[in-house]
């Protein structure tokens, strides 16, 4: 399986990174080497001074897909989820500025925490979805999928042009504003419609 992780796709996101706008969704991969579940914790590397969470809702891939045409892209994925694309702030800044792959400061070991999925059954909107990540017990990043810059489908359409989705396959859909650096005993926890599916400690 791997792991597609769209950049930049809330407006209030981009602009505390200071980032421009996309025309395009934006995406990286994560390797499976980098999926941490069932609320393991995260332990601290070592190479980063600067570990960012960024929580944003996945979405799990249910059949093999290429080309995926937009009004389609909804057969392609029958489950939701809540997930942290965890970010080595500092790397990622010597990357940008040097022009290199992300990969040290997106892709490495336990990079990519992911929760239980849930049926998109039990929602009534997809586009209506209200998430927040806590942080000991404090509010820190909230958002609505209604704010996504490119919706579910539009992104299942733009990635299925230059890869083949496989059944298993976990999409990472953005983050929202308040990106912020954890520390050793912080623990997080992140709601999806009001239902807690993340919980775990950094370590
Ligand atoms: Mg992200």
């Amino acid at each position: 399986m791997k792991i597609i992780c769209i950049g930049r796709n809330y407006l209030p996101h981009i602009q505390e990174l200071g980032h421009e706008v996309p025309t395009e969704p934006t995406f990286f991969l994560k390797p499976d080497s980098s999926v941490i579940t069932r609320n393991r914790p995260f332990f601290l590397p070592d190479f980063s001074n600067q570990m960012e969470h960024e929580v944003e809702l996945l979405v799990r891939i249910n059949k093999v897909g290429k080309c995926i045409q937009e009004r389609f892209a909804h057969t392609y994925y029958d489950e939701i989820g809540l997930g942290i694309d965890f970010t080595a702030r500092d790397l990622q800044k010597t990357c940008i500025e040097k022009g290199n792959p992300w990969e040290i400061a997106k892709a490495f070991d336990g990079s990519a925490i992911v929760s239980q999925f849930i049926d998109k059954k039990e929602f009534a909107d997809l586009n209506n979805l209200n998430f927040h990540l806590d942080v000991n017990g404090k509010t820190v990043q909230s958002g609505n999928s209604g704010e996504m810059i490119f919706s579910i489908d539009r992104i299942i359409s733009y990635v299925s042009q230059f890869f083949t989705l496989k059944t298993g396959d976990i999409l990472f859909t953005g983050t929202p504003k308040g990106v912020g650096k954890v520390a050793i005993n912080d623990r997080l926890e992140g709601y999806l419609e009001g239902r807690k599916i993340l919980n775990f400690r950094i370590k």
